[in-house]
């Protein structure tokens, strides 16, 4: 792993986070800085930069990542109110972290495109 990979650090444990699930290939904490009352980061152990760096033998993990987002949206209790799931890929996505993350936001309407406007 790259050694200032926060989210690296994170699935290893060296630095603390509000982890909500994990599993050998997946782990989802709470968003330090949050955008929404439900702001969670479903992330893959394994460090994968961005969505371009997904290869065909990526596909089942990502298809878990969103039943992970899913799971976790049943018990935030945010299924029947609405939520969404956001991959942001490079500098104008403003994608922060290098290691791929899904987003899942929800507990207050989003009427703009992307959740800090809204
Ligand atoms: P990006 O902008 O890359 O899509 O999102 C990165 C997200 O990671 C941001 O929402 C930011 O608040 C969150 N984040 C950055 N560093 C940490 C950290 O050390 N711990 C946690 N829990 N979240 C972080
Ligand atoms: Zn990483």
């Amino acid at each position: 792993m790259p050694g200032d990979c926060v989210f690296c650090k994170i699935a290893d444990g060296e630095v603390s986070a509000e982890i909500v699930y994990e599993d050998d290939d997946i782990l989802a904490f709470k968003d330090i800085s949050p955008v929404a009352p439900v702001h969670l980061l479903i992330i893959p152990r394994k460090h994968i930069p961005t969505l371009l760096d997904l290869n065909e033998s990526d596909a089942e993990l990502v298809g878990r990542l969103h039943l992970v987002a899913a799971d976790l949206a049943r018990a935030f209790n945010i299924d029947h109110s609405g939520f969404r799931v956001v991959f942001n890929c490079g500098p104008d996505a403003g994608q922060e972290v290098y290691h791929l993350h899904l987003h899942l936001l929800g507990g207050k309407p989003m009427t703009a495109l992307i959740a800090e406007e809204s």
